[in-house]
């Protein structure tokens, strides 16, 4: 039961039902070593590989000043269809839009005869989940920092109109301050008329909110990322997320029975366990508020630390 989290593809739109794709992949041509973007008459040179996502691969460039920033490469064979290209679109709309410390910065975008390229922030921590592995769990001042600027970003989003809808921890970046850089927003809806609904069935399945999987009908809209505040804030102090079994059908069963427990032989405070109780409350208009949930006492009454040392990397700080 101690397995740390295993990363999940996020479930796609694409009409399929909800299932991680078991395609193959066939490896794309390596972009240049040299990106240029004419446009700006800007070059990048590649320097290293950072990861590689469902659709993209990210690699480390620097400009002729020595800037370095993350590169996220899509291949144009891969946007073939239009509902890709849509899709590519909205998610360069979207993250283009936001200017947030707690999000990673969209920088530029532009294409060549192969690939769209999009610079962005380098984050020269890696992600969360990286970390999480490293250190099977966090202390609860660690998490705290972590999540009030999770929190802080998101809450700009929802001001913009937008909902992530895979906040999870391989998608919270962090940079070489350990700062919060919320990333990939590959699944973000814009909610352009008040009171709208998204009915798009889309996250990754240890974090998808009840009403994403089982109220289809009405829709959802940003309570789901409250939902996944609350997957992470759990996953963070216990190190693997709440509703993580062998198989998606049987995750998304103790989803909608709310099935989930924090073991006898982790020592959480109470405070944290009530909080994420709370945010993992089955009716979104029940859930609370990320003012709410900002508010509770595990928050306002526990310590939150002004950094983390980036030594945290391999065992928790000793704050003296
Ligand atoms: P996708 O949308 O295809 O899932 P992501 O945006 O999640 O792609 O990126 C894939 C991987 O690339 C990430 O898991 C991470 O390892 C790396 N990565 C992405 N953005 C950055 C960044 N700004 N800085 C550093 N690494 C990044």
């Amino acid at each position: 039961s101690d397995t740390p989290p295993k990363p999940q593809d996020p479930v796609k739109p694409p009409s399929s039902p909800p299932l991680p794709r078991q395609n193959a992949k066939v490896t794309p041509p390596s972009p240049p070593k040299i990106i240029t973007d004419k446009s700006h008459s800007v070059e990048f040179v590649r320097v290293g590989m950072l990861g590689e996502g469902g659709f993209a691969r990210v690699y480390e460039v620097k400009d002729s000043r020595n800037n370095r920033s993350a590169c996220k490469v899509v291949t144009k064979s891969s946007l073939k269809t239009k509902k890709a290209k849509t899709k590519l679109y909205a998610e360069i709309k979207i993250h283009r839009s936001l200017d947030h410390p707690n999000i990673v910065r969209f920088q530029e975008c532009f294409e060549d005869d192969e690939n769209v390229y999009m610079t962005l922030e380098l984050c020269h921590n890696g992600s969360l989940m990286d970390m999480l592995r490293r250190r099977r769990r966090f202390t609860e001042p660690e998490s705290r920092f972590f999540m009030v600027q999770l929190i802080g970003a998101c809450h700009y989003m929802h001001t913009h109109q937008v909902i992530h809808r895979d906040l999870k921890l391989g998608n919270i970046f962090l940079d070489r301050n350990m700062n919060v850089k919320v990333g990939d927003f590959g699944l973000a809806a814009l909610i352009e008329n008040p009171g709208e609904r998204k009915k798009t069935i889309c996250g990754t399945p240890n974090y998808i909110a009840p009403e994403v999987l089982f109220d289809t009908a009405n829709g959802h809209s940003f309570e789901v990322d409250t939902w996944s505040i609350g997957v992470i804030l759990y996953t963070l102090v216990i190190g693997r997320p709440p509703f993580q079994t062998k198989d998606v059908k049987a995750i998304y069963k103790r989803i909608r029975d709310n099935e989930y427990e924090f073991p006898a032989d982790r020592i959480v405070s109470r405070a944290v366990q009530e909080l994420v109780q709370q945010t993992l409350t089955p009716d979104p208009q029940q859930r609370p508020t990320l003012h709410e949930i900002v508010d509770h006492e595990w928050f306002t009454r526990g310590i939150v630390p002004g950094y983390i040392p980036t030594t945290a990397h391999d065992g928790a700080p000793d704050w003296k």
